[in-house]
């Protein structure tokens, strides 16, 4: 199927303007130069002002200080991993032990720093817009990729370790490991498949971006899974997504809230198949893969992709 025919097809799925502003996706302030984002009670933690040294960890949700310089000291961190929801059973469970969810169980695990997903408000003006078409025959428009980055827990919350793109036949057109700017805290291997051998071929987040924009501009599709986690750790504004974790949301009834799966759950209902089960964590190439197989599922396209 040519790649123009099927973007077309696709087109229709994007996010609207209203649910890139409702889902925490980044935006451009051109007369700040900096990115901005829609004012929810969410958005508003993502941030911290420079005499904020407040941070709240993302395992065993204590709240704590970071040292005025920036650094964290060791403290001890108990904690399970985050329980999932199986829906098909509507019950939770723990994946790392077989306590009972909840707030009053001691955590299985320890380590000995903890980790949080804020990063410092300064952040903001290191943010770059996609780039614009050059022409109306620039090669990356009209092109739809699946794009998923891997994330570790480091000083400046969450940043970017691997990146990749796949297109929709599956081929991998990027697969690259980002260095962290600020000091790592936690690699994340376990759910990140990520480790601190890898950045031994890790290139700067900048020149990332730079390969990346060889082959997208601000017109390219991409589709990922709560992609605006990954836009903002690549500190990207681009605005012609399709998100399955939106696309695929399901309202309870009985709390009266949109719902967003987990791309393993997904998977399973969907797609019959057990993802993210590796010993050695998930790999972005498999998310992507699962992405794109997922909307093909969803938006019966009218020629085979
Ligand atoms: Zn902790
Ligand atoms: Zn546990």
């Amino acid at each position: 199927m040519a790649p123009a025919k099927l973007y077309n097809e696709l087109l229709p799925l994007k996010l609207s303007f209203e649910q890139l502003k409702q889902n925490g996706y980044p935006f451009w302030c051109s007369t700040s130069s900096q990115a901005v984002f829609a004012a929810t009670a969410n958005n508003k933690k993502d941030w911290a002002a420079p005499n904020d040294f407040y941070r709240k960890c993302s395992r065993c949700s204590k709240g704590f200080y970071l040292n005025p310089d920036g650094t964290a000291n060791a403290q001890k961190c108990v904690y399970h991993h985050r329980a999932k929801w199986d829906p098909l059973t509507g019950k939770k469970h723990l994946p790392c032990c077989s306590a009972k969810p909840g707030p009053s169980t001691k955590g299985c695990l320890v380590e000995d720093r903890h980790v949080f997903s804020q990063s410092w408000e300064d952040t903001l003006w290191e943010f770059v817009v996609s780039p614009q078409a050059k022409g109306k025959d620039d090669h990356r428009s009209n092109k739809v990729f699946a794009l998923d980055c891997e994330l570790v827990h480091t000083l400046n919350g969450l940043e970017v370790a691997r990146v990749s793109l796949v297109d929709m036949k599956g081929k991998v057109l990027l697969d690259t490991f980002a260095l962290p700017v600020f000091e790592v805290i936690s690699f994340n291997s376990t759910f990140s498949g990520v480790t601190e051998k890898d950045m031994e071929s890790a290139i700067s987040l900048e020149a990332c971006r730079l390969q990346l924009f060889q082959l997208i501009n601000s017109e390219t599709l991409l589709v990922g899974h709560s992609l605006e986690s990954d836009l903002k750790a690549l500190r990207l504004v681009h605005h012609n997504v399709i998100d399955t974790a939106v696309l695929f949301s399901i309202v309870d009834p009985s709390r009266s809230y949109i719902l967003k799966l987990s791309l393993q759950n997904l998977a399973k209902k969907y797609l019959c198949k057990d993802v993210q089960s590796e010993a050695s964590g998930h790999s972005s190439i498999e998310d992507s893969h699962t992405c794109m197989e997922l909307l093909a599922t969803r938006h019966l396209l009218s020629v085979k992709l």
